[in-house]
């Protein structure tokens, strides 16, 4: 029975899959398969028909029947990807295009098992983790249907990546690899509300990408507020083992992501205890303003994020003052939710 689509694979599970005297048929399907986004192995032209039969008769191809629509941003040039694996997993996925790169945020979960205040993820039903290939094919198809490469990926979509650790691994692995996309350790980034156990096991194996630890609050009675996970695994904890193990982990590998709320988290104490934060764990600090607007929580004015920003700038750490890309499509941080779309949408084709 086929249980498991193609994308899982990495070469390593082809050159077990394929007959021990053909490997070499191993590397050129993982190279149709990861590099050249093939959907289908009737794509795969230099392979002989048997094989692609066998392909065929053995694994998942769902080729692009799990897209719903594409929605593309008025605003910016963002897009939102909205796919469904099976009826009950929806995710989506967002396309973000600067100068010179392309960013895609990728989710690992459909739902998510937690309920930050702030995050319309948490407030959907949490169906379940993604494979390793469903979280590839969300690359996959973005590469397909933009024509275009994708140069940084963000595990920050649906879903906490360090309750589907394996897969994420998996996946990030294989984007990075030579045999896979060849994406710089540097541009993959993988983002967790604060699971000590996933964050041990990240510095344990010595990942190599990005970890950005989303914080919203360095002050721990507030981060418990918005995040119920703080009761679960307090940020004084994280911090320490981050501070035991930092030399673990290279200079630029650590960020702290801070969502900023409106007469919630953008004080001097505030400040102060992010500045503290960051500067004990030499990480940066990427800030984003509160995109959604749940229990009564605001986004605050251009000039109060200002304010803030320079507040910590000003004492030397690196901080990063992000827009909200992809807003106007309900695409930007905290706003993957499957809502019904309303704007200009493409259907699947
Ligand atoms: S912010 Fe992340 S961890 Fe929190 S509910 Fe949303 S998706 Fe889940």
């Amino acid at each position: 029975m086929k249980t498991e689509l193609a994308q899982s694979l990495n070469l390593e599970d082809w050159q077990s899959w394929i007959l021990p005297d053909a490997k070499y048929r191993a590397a050129q399907i993982n190279h149709w398969v990861h590099k050249k986004n093939a959907l289908s192995p009737d794509e795969m032209s230099d392979l002989p028909l048997a094989m692609r039969e066998r392909l065929a008769r053995d694994f998942e191809w769902p080729g692009e029947s799990m897209l719903q629509s594409i929605r593309f941003s008025d605003a910016d040039q963002t897009a939102k990807f909205s796919l469904a694996f099976e009826p009950n997993k929806k995710i989506e996925t967002v396309w973000l295009p600067y100068e010179n790169r392309q960013s895609l945020c990728v989710s690992v979960q459909s739902g998510c098992s937690l309920d930050c205040s702030f995050c319309a993820t948490g407030k959907m039903k949490f169906t379940g983790n993604l494979s390793a290939g469903q979280i590839l094919l969300q690359v996959y198809l973005a590469r397909r249907r933009m024509n275009k490469d994708v140069t940084n990926i963000v595990f920050m979509g649906m879903g906490e990546p360090f309750y589907n650790y394996d897969n994420v691994m998996k996946a990030a692995l294989i984007l990075h690899s030579d045999f896979g996309s060849g994406i710089s350790t540097r541009r993959i980034t993988v983002s967790t509300s604060g699971v000590l156990p996933g964050i041990e096991r990240f510095v344990r194996e010595k990942q190599p990408f990005k970890l950005a630890l989303s914080l919203h609050s360095a002050i721990p009675e507030k981060r418990a507020k918005i995040m119920d996970i703080e009761k679960k695994f307090p940020m004084d904890d994280i911090v320490k083992f981050l501070y035991d193990n930092r030399s673990e982990l290279k200079p630029n590998q650590l960020m702290i992501e801070y969502i900023m709320i409106k007469d919630f988290n953008m004080g001097s104490e505030d400040a102060d205890s992010l500045f503290k934060v960051a500067k004990k764990l030499d990480a940066k600090i990427n800030l984003i303003p509160l995109n959604t607007a749940f229990a009564g929580m605001e986004r605050p004015s251009d000039s109060e994020i200002d304010t803030f920003w320079r507040s910590i700038r000003d004492r030397g750490i690196v901080i990063i003052n992000r827009r909200s890309p992809a807003k106007d499509i309900d695409g930007a941080c905290g706003m993957l939710a499957l809502k019904e779309s309303t704007g200009h949408n493409e259907p699947a084709a």
